[in-house]
């Protein structure tokens, strides 16, 4: 084994189950995908326009600083340019965040079960990852701040959180900032803060003053996850250090154009939403009526708990050519987590369900 020892410890990261594959793997014509909270309704139409015009440019290398960028994300949110660096996704910040801030004998504090992200690329980094277990499929708070020591750099929480689709409220958030110690960053990673329909909810950015770095991504609300673009919001000490860190073209030419068309698009964004939250009162309905109990989400996706092998039900319903995700990675045995897509999408995926519960 030439690869280092902590490399060689990990179990990599399952991607959801590519539509491509399916198709060829089963023979199936049809194959609708639930797997890995994607937007249903495709990309930005926007963005795709820009992106159309941007196409013969790339003999050119990305403008490293992504200028427009930043500035028309920094107005839109309330901050200076100095608080914004943009990743290849917000994947890729996490794995810078680590590289910035996390010695190697300090300690990274994160739940059990959130995003995996947090946990593999802490050991691909070779740094210690401590996990507090949720409490009924929420941050346990007293937990987090009870593991928390003078070791824990950084403190990871998806918010809301992946796969349970439960948040943490602005109280909640104020609590766990508070009790901080002074060399310890909390990271509010908000890559689903488009679908949130409760009004409790923090917008971590109004906390960057304090050792706070707020992830976002393009991928969900803007339909853009395959051109790979999020970015991170902090104070100007924070950002300035993650600059160095990260590549310097980390963000490609199509996905700077793409994001800054994006953030015009606010029709898209709104019809997003209102076809998440429509969606999912029809699921929860439907999931009701069948008698399958599911953990009430703020997100674009409901983790279902099937009463067995949630593996073996995934299976079964890739067969019908329904995707969706088998939550065996997370250690929830007989869960399966599905986003929410189009009416149509919705209606197969109960039909296919109904089918393999009964
Ligand atoms: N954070 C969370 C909580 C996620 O669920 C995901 C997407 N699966 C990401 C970050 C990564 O998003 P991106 O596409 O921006 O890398």
């Amino acid at each position: 084994m030439l690869a280092r020892k902590n490399v060689a410890q990990i179990k990599a990261y399952q991607p959801g189950k590519p539509i491509e594959d399916v198709k060829r793997e089963l023979g199936l014509t049809e194959v609708i995908k639930m797997a890995s909270n994607e937007n249903p309704l495709g990309p930005s139409p926007k963005a795709v326009a820009a992106m159309r015009r941007a196409l013969t440019s790339v003999n050119r290398y990305p403008d490293s600083q992504s200028f427009y960028l930043k500035r028309k994300l920094a107005a839109a949110i309330g901050v200076d340019t100095k608080n914004i660096c943009l990743g290849n996704g917000s994947d890729e910040l996490i794995d810078v965040v680590i590289k910035t801030f996390v010695e190697a004998d300090e300690n990274v504090v994160t739940a059990d079960v959130t995003f995996l992200e947090y946990e593999i690329i802490a050991q691909v980094n070779d740094r210690r990852v401590k996990k507090v277990p949720l409490k009924n499929f929420t941050y346990d708070i007293e937990g987090l701040i009870a593991r928390i020591d003078k070791k824990t750099k950084l403190v990871f929480i998806a918010n809301p959180n992946n796969p349970t689709g439960t948040y943490l409220s602005k109280g909640d958030v104020r609590r766990l900032v508070r009790a901080l110690p002074k060399r310890t960053i909390l990271v509010l990673d908000e890559a689903y803060d488009t679908f949130i329909d409760v009004d409790d909810y923090p917008q971590g950015v109004t906390l960057i003053e304090r050792n706070v770095i707020v992830l976002k991504t393009f991928s969900k609300g803007y339909g853009l996850a395959g051109l790979r673009i999020g970015y991170a919001a902090a104070r100007e000490e924070l950002i300035a250090a993650m600059e160095k860190v990260r590549q310097p073209f980390n963000v490609n030419l199509l996905a700077q154009a793409g994001a800054l068309a994006a953030l015009d698009d606010g029709r898209f964004l709104r019809r997003t939403r209102a076809t998440i939250l429509d969606g999912k009162a029809y699921l929860y309905k439907e999931l009701k009526a069948l008698g399958v109990r599911f953990v009430p989400s703020v997100t674009n996706f409901i983790l279902i708990d099937v009463k067995r092998d949630g593996v073996r039900v995934f299976q079964e319903l890739l067969q019908l050519g329904i995707i969706v995700r088998d939550m065996k990675q997370y250690g929830l045995k007989n869960y399966i987590r599905v986003t929410i897509g189009t009416e149509y999408e919705n209606k197969k995926f109960i039909s296919a369900l109904k089918r393999v519960v009964r």
